[in-house]
């Protein structure tokens, strides 16, 4: 049962400010989906709630005339994902939130919650660090902006005071114009799953000015005479690379991202440049969900495949859709990956494989759990 004292139906944003403010017992729900299931758990019990659930100016997404993208908090992930600004001009945080839970999740689950509880794992959260985004607060004593980037004060915590609330998320244009990026989630399954951790990087590409003299022969193809990377004829114009669960909260990796800044984007250096660097910029920890060990395997692989697809995406040939992986494609990451991995859990032998058909397998015995027609939800 929900022990709830009362429940205020807020009319608007102002109307939510002044409830909380003349209530100190009262707090925001917005979708539930946290605080339904915190209250359940019995924390928070006997509290006021106020609605911002039927709040018009809190839903959609617009732009304005000088191109700040304004993504209204209570929207649903599946309207992020859907929304045609969204869809156009970050389809990477659209992806992103597509791999939230499930399709009920996603349908009440907001954008805005996901940022105000404050979350390591929320996985909007990688995406939102990389856009520089700016989170407008309104409060008893009118609005202020805060990055996104200064937003989050421990696991758990932001700057959000308990009367404030979300109105709107802005993305400046010069945050994704030009921009392609990608986030790639880790988790044991492929829905219904909390990231283990969750990655995006962001590239805006130039024309290398060097290119033309180099008469079509790209770096790698320099390198190493098969010319299999992305990126030829570009530079690395600027980066963004953001995690979810790499720490206490969600982390940029700015030191990083000024090293790969200027770099040939079909450079093969830049794969182990990145790899290595955001190390010294993360603080990932043990938990029941994955060794520290594990996370550190998992940094420096995601950095390199989602910095890979951002490329290929600037260059129009990223593939689209969310980037997800689950254990069984660790295979793909070989000496660095799954067999470091399977030797150091060998407990995480017992868990189920998921095969890319939907077919379930037991990881010990290789034995058919559910196979493919058999499938049912959202795997
Ligand atoms: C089964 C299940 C699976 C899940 N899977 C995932 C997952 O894969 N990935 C993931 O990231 N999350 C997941 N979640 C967590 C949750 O769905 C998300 O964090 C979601 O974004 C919360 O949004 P909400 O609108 O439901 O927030 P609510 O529960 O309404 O609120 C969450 C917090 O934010 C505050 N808040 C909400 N909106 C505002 C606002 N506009 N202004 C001020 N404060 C506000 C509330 O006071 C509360 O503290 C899952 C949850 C469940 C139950």
């Amino acid at each position: 049962m929900y022990d709830i004292e009362k429940f205020y139906e807020a009319k608007s944003a102002g109307d939510a400010v002044a409830h909380l403010a003349a209530d100190p017992n009262a707090m925001v729900i917005s979708g539930g989906t946290d605080v339904l299931v915190k209250l359940r758990a019995g924390k928070g019990a006997g509290c006021d709630l106020v609605s911002i659930h039927e709040i018009p100016e809190l839903h959609g997404v617009d732009r304005t005339t000088d191109g700040t993208i304004v993504i209204g908090p209570a929207t649903c992930f599946t309207d992020i994902t859907n929304d045609p600004i969204i869809r156009e001009s970050l389809p990477y945080l659209g992806e992103a939130v597509d791999t939230v839970g499930g399709p009920q999740i996603r349908s009440m689950g907001t954008i805005g919650g996901n940022l105000c509880n404050g979350a390591t794992s929320a996985d909007s959260a990688a995406t939102m660090q990389t856009l520089n985004a700016r989170l407008v607060l309104q409060g008893p004593d009118g609005s202020r902006e805060v990055p996104v980037t200064e937003f989050y004060t421990g696991p758990g915590r932001t700057v959000r005071k308990r009367e404030e609330v979300l109105i709107a998320i802005l993305v400046k244009p010069e945050d994704y114009i030009g921009w392609s990026g990608c986030y790639i989630k880790y988790g044991k399954r492929k829905s219904m799953e909390i990231a283990t951790l969750g990655c995006c990087v962001r590239v805006k590409l130039e024309a290398d000015p060097g290119a033309e003299k180099a008469a079509g022969v790209s770096s790698s193809e320099e390198a190493s005479g098969s010319g299999f990377l992305p990126g030829a004829g570009y530079v690395l114009g600027d980066v963004c690379i953001g995690y979810a669960v790499a720490a206490p909260t969600p982390t940029r990796c700015r030191n990083t991202e000024k090293l790969l800044t200027g770099m040939k984007a079909d450079d093969p250096k830049i794969y182990d440049l990145i790899a290595e660097h955001v190390l010294e910029e993360v603080s990932p920890r043990d938990s029941w969900r994955a060794s520290r060990d594990f996370r550190i395997q998992l940094i420096k692989e995601m950095a390199r495949r989602a910095l890979e697809q951002a490329i290929l995406r600037g260059t129009g040939k990223g593939t689209p859709g969310a980037s997800y992986f689950s254990p069984v494609e660790l295979d793909e990451m070989g000496e660095a990956g799954g067999q470091v991995w399977e030797a150091e859990h060998p407990e995480e032998k017992e868990m189920p494989v998921y095969k890319k058909d939907g077919e379930v397998l037991n990881g010990q015995t290789g034995q058919v759990i559910r196979d493919t027609d058999k499938k049912g939800g959202d795997q």
